[in-house]
């Protein structure tokens, strides 16, 4: 992975902006090839619009990784993204982890300005979620576009690790990340990867009928849903917070 640039220091900023811009843009960037130096010249997309040709490519993993032209090495561009679904009234970003690792600044900027946007737009407050590696923003698109609730998904997360809690697979070792080329409808599946390579080492998966049947329990109860926004109360929705 690149060095951070000190020029992250204000992503959410950035975002913003890319964000209120009704087209996607990608600048024109010449960057040097972490194998052989040779600058390429090439261009990186930080708006993401539902639907559109950049999103594809971040799923297909292709997004702001160039190939040099010399020695032909793929290489990730690793900078600040926002996507923004206007329909559903959602919007995700992927900003860099503070160098402290204290997150709290950042959650409380996005939440405020998701409320800046609803009320001068005028519409519904979208539902604003941050990310601080790739992985997890995509899952957290895949997941709004499936129709799931990710706070539920989380939450089921931590119950799943819970159960098969061992020496082979435990929350301190391995974390969640839901599968969204999983074709078979009866399961939600994840992969398992081990923190320290983030290499993927398994799959593990739950019944759909199982979270069906946790969000029936919640939606229909004001005190759990009370109690799920008490576990989520920004928009830095983890399972690593519940596990502490
Ligand atoms: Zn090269």
């Amino acid at each position: 992975m690149p060095a951070r640039k000190s020029t992250e220091k204000a992503p959410v900023t950035q975002g913003k902006k890319a964000a209120a811009q009704a087209a996607a843009a990608a600048d024109p960037r010449s960057v040097a090839c972490p194998k052989c130096g040779t600058v390429v010249d090439t261009s990186v997309v930080s708006t993401l619009l539902a639907g559109s040709d950049q999103l594809k490519a971040l799923f297909a993993g292709t997004l702001n990784r160039p190939e040099c032209p010399e020695c032909g090495t793929l290489f990730l561009i690793d900078e600040p993204l926002v996507y923004r679904d206007t329909a559903s009234a959602f919007i995700a970003y992927q900003v860099a982890m503070p160098e402290d690792g204290d997150t709290s600044a950042i959650e409380q900027e996005i939440d405020c300005m998701a409320t800046d946007i609803s009320s001068s737009e005028e519409t519904e407050r979208p539902t604003v979620r941050v990310t601080f590696t790739r992985s997890d923003f995509i899952e957290k698109i895949a997941l709004r576009n499936d129709g799931y609730d990710d706070r539920l998904i989380e939450y089921a997360k931590f119950q799943l690790l819970k159960s098969l809690d061992s020496e082979e697979l435990n929350h301190r070792r391995h974390r969640l990340l839901f599968d969204f080329s999983n074709q078979n409808p009866d399961i939600i599946a994840f992969i398992v990867f081990d923190r320290e390579n983030n290499q993927p080492v398994s799959r593990v998966h739950v019944q759909h009928g199982d979270y069906d049947a946790l969000l029936e329990e919640f939606t229909s109860s004001t005190q759990l849903m009370l109690e799920l926004d008490a576990l989520f109360p920004s928009c830095y929705v983890s399972c690593d917070r519940l596990i502490g």
